[in-house]
């Protein structure tokens, strides 16, 4: 997916990492002669690629981002009382992680661009990305919970 960068900081080696709008990070190196990237050296230039867009192969690979932490939950659900806006396209906001938690029966979660099915059984946990659209629909009996988790210690600003 591709997700903005909204801050920059150093890693261990001391390379250059873009810290995405998704709470992931990309390295964004300059070391030439392999990438020539001299715009990320200077504080003033590197400040004028805030907004860009990266591809985030983490957020296609549905891996949790580092400091995120819940802050809401949905009631429990089950095949009956499933709100019809879950059963259709939707999508968390900006910078909201949510995790689908199964408790009993099966669930299918589908991501839709690009589209993938999962069917999530009891104690699975379905992982959906920031503005992600997606849908679910009961597999027969199901009892679920949607959390919500956001950003819990700051980006980094430079
Ligand atoms: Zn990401």
């Amino acid at each position: 997916m591709k997700r903005s960068i909204v801050g920059f900081h150093q890693d261990e080696e001391a390379h250059w990492v873009a810290d995405l709008d998704c709470g992931h990070g990309r390295h964004v190196r300059h070391q030439p002669p392999f990438v020539e990237r001299p715009w990320v050296l200077d504080p003033v230039t590197r400040a004028t690629h805030r907004g860009d867009e990266l591809e985030c192969l983490r957020c296609d690979a549905l891996e949790w981002p580092p400091g995120f932490a819940p802050y809401r939950r949905t009631p429990g659900f089950d095949a009956d009382t499933i709100p019809a806006a879950l059963r259709t396209s939707h999508t968390t906001k900006a910078g909201v992680w949510a995790k689908i938690h199964v408790e009993r029966g099966r669930l299918r979660y589908r991501l839709l661009d690009p589209p993938r099915e999962l069917e999530l059984a009891a104690g699975d946990v379905g992982i959906v990305p920031p503005e992600a659209p997606h849908e679910v629909e009961p597999a027969g009996e199901v009892a679920f919970y949607v959390e919500f988790h956001r950003r819990a210690s700051p980006t980094n600003e430079d």
